[in-house]
This record gives structure tokens, C-alpha cells and sequence, in this order.
């Protein structure tokens, strides 16, 4: 039998179609071996070509080896927003339009062209999380800024056109229709029950235990109970935060632990499938609210949304939560992370 679930935070329905489910393992990416070099001489990020990019805004210095840098955050070469204009707006009855300003940043996570997050030391990682609050911490003080997305696109199938490990910033003058949408529902239910829904389903699913896949002193990782989609796995702060530009450095070290293995888990379970993830923090105008409870999503872009997502606004998941979570929480992965690199 298929059983609808609702997403208890954008309160959107999944079928969670068990008629047609697939055990996790049938769901391993397909797709063949990546096996980049660790140095390619074209590639704009890698060391020695800083000058095929625009100049940085933040670098993280070498730390002693051969490397002349750890993080590099670069504007983006080719900006879906650019910093050079001011956000007016016009409005001609239904046509309302703003000039295209806002923030895009390259974050060059690694000299190395080949190392993934999965594969790397706790240490690096955090140094990643350290130049994101950076940047997040200083363009949430410019009024002109509304929201913030922070997100990464891993493999040709989540979008990257380029090799070489980074993620990216979008600043926007505007909030989107479903970060708004999102923020009201949080602020109703904190007006009806007078506590944050976040906080509650965390606490839920510590509980329940079946959805978890791994827990540690300041994070907790988890598949949703409707998720939309197989091993969509979310990683929550424990403490109560609404921006990610409040996280602490105990907790972006245990973030980095935590983030890392999540990634680690889904590269050895599932043969490194493209996927995306995305920091998902409150607007610059919540910051510090207590109903909204920023967290960060990992999505394995395993299938693909075709007609009938489109069309209803349902997802039809074939893999069970619970089942993708005692998969995950199997999949052994200290052994296959190289430290020290
Ligand atoms: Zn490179
Ligand atoms: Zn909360």
C-alpha cells in the first residue's frame, strides 16, 4: 500500500509509492568512475592560474604545506547578479521588476582539482563552513540584502559546469515566493503551539529513532518522515538558530564532522551520485526570530522530476525514509576517508 505523507515544515504531500519501492542498494548511481586529476593546467581554480578569476573577497592561507591556500571565495566570472547596480524597483500594474542586483560568490573549496567533501579531513571541511559564515555573517549587515542561498551542485546531473570542488553564495535583493511561504508557516505554528516546529519534530525524531542516521553532540541527520525524493537527508542544529550565521565554532567543527560523513555515507553506499546541498537559513529580516530553525539539505539527485511533479506539486518517492536511514546508518565510512591528504 502507498501512503501519503505530509512534510511537516513546507506542508507539501509525497506519495511514498512502497507498491513500486526499491531496496536502497538498487538506487546506486550508474554513472561511471569520475577520475579527475589532481592538477589540470586549464582549470581556472586550480593553484596558479588566481588570475584567470576575478580577485578573491576572502582566502584561507596555506597551513603549512605546499599548498598556497586552503578556500579561495571568488565573485562569480559569469554572476546570475551583480554587485555593480542598485536595486530599484518598477512597477507597472502586474509587471513589477527590480534591477538586477545582488551578490554571486565562488567558493573554491580546495586546491586540489579531484578532492571531494566526502574525502576530505574533518579540518578542511570546516574551513569551507568558516568562509560561508564569513560571507553570510557580512552580507546579511547590507540593507540592499535580503536572503542568502548558500548551496553546492556536485556531478553534471545537480547542475555544475565545473570540476573542480566549490560551492556557491546568491545574495538577492528579494525574498522567494517559497522562503516566504515557509517563514509564514513557521511563525503560525510558533503562534499556535508557542514553540518552534523545528525544535519539535527534532525532538520527534530523536524519539522515533527509525529516521535518523547519525546524531552527535551539536547536529543531528536525518531522513525526513515525507520526503521528496530517495536519501534526501537534512542536517539540524540541535541548538535553536534561525540564521546560519549564528552557528558557533563548536558547531561548525561538528557540522563539518557530521556533513562529511553524511557525504561520505551516500559516496560509498551509493557509488558517488551527483547531488546537491543547500544551506537553508532564515531571511535576513528573521535573524534571531524563534520560530524559524535554519538547516542544511543534502539531495542525491537520483531520479528526476518529471510530468506528473510538475503538474500537482507531489513528489512520488520509491525508496522508504526509514529504510534509506538504516541503509545509510550501515554504510561504514571512517575506513574509506582519507586523512590528512
Ligand atoms: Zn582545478
Ligand atoms: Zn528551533
Amino acid at each position: 500500500m502507498s501512503e501519503l505523507r505530509q512534510n511537516f515544515f513546507t506542508k507539501e504531500w509525497v506519495i511514498i509509492a512502497t507498491e513500486r519501492a526499491k531496496r536502497p542498494e538498487e538506487m546506486a548511481s550508474r554513472r561511471p568512475e569520475r577520475n579527475a586529476a589532481a592538477f589540470v593546467p586549464t582549470c581556472p581554480f586550480c593553484p596558479g592560474n588566481e588570475d584567470k578569476t576575478p580577485p578573491e573577497v576572502l582566502r584561507i592561507p596555506a597551513g603549512g604545506g605546499h599548498d598556497p591556500w586552503q578556500v579561495r571565495v571568488i565573485p562569480n566570472k559569469f554572476a546570475a547578479l551583480s554587485r555593480d547596480v542598485q536595486p530599484g524597483r518598477t512597477i507597472h500594474r502586474t509587471r513589477r521588476t527590480i534591477q538586477g542586483f545582488g551578490v554571486h560568490d565562488v567558493i573554491v573549496e580546495t586546491p586540489s582539482h579531484s578532492l571531494s567533501i566526502a574525502h576530505m579531513p574533518d579540518s578542511e571541511v570546516a574551513n569551507i563552513l568558516r568562509c560561508y559564515r564569513a560571507r553570510h555573517q557580512e552580507l546579511s549587515l547590507d540593507p540592499r540584502i535580503e536572503h542568502i542561498t548558500i548551496f553546492k551542485n556536485h556531478g553534471v546531473d545537480a547542475g555544475t559546469s565545473l570540476e573542480h570542488p566549490h560551492s556557491q553564495l546568491v545574495a538577492s535583493p528579494v525574498i522567494s515566493y517559497q522562503v516566504r511561504q515557509r517563514v509564514h508557516e513557521a511563525l503560525r505554528h510558533y503562534d499556535e503551539y508557542g514553540e518552534c516546529i523545528t525544535c519539535q519534530n527534532i525532538e520527534e525524531e530523536l524519539e522515533d529513532k527509525v529516521r535518523i542516521v547519525m546524531a552527535t553532540e551539536h547536529f543531528v541527520a536525518l531522513e525526513l518522515f515525507a520526503s521528496y525524493s530517495p536519501f534526501c537527508t537534512h542536517i539540524y542544529p540541535r541548538r535553536h538558530m534561525a540564521s546560519f550565521g549564528d552557528i558557533s565554532a563548536a558547531e561548525i567543527n561538528d557540522l563539518a564532522r557530521t556533513l562529511r560523513t553524511v557525504l561520505a555515507k551516500l559516496h560509498t553506499g551509493l557509488n558517488d551520485p551527483d547531488y546537491n546541498f543547500t544551506i537553508r537559513s532564515a531571511p535576513a529580516e528573521c535573524v534571531g526570530v524563534k520560530y524559524f530553525h535554519w538547516y542544511l539539505s543534502v539531495i542525491p539527485r537520483l531520479t528526476r522530476v518529471a510530468g506528473f511533479e510538475l503538474g500537482s506539486g507531489m513528489f512520488i518517492n520509491t525508496v522508504l525514509p526509514e529504510a534509506a536511514a538504516e541503509f545509510l546508518r550501515n554504510v561504514k565510512v571512517e575506513a574509506a576517508v582519507a586523512v590528512g591528504v
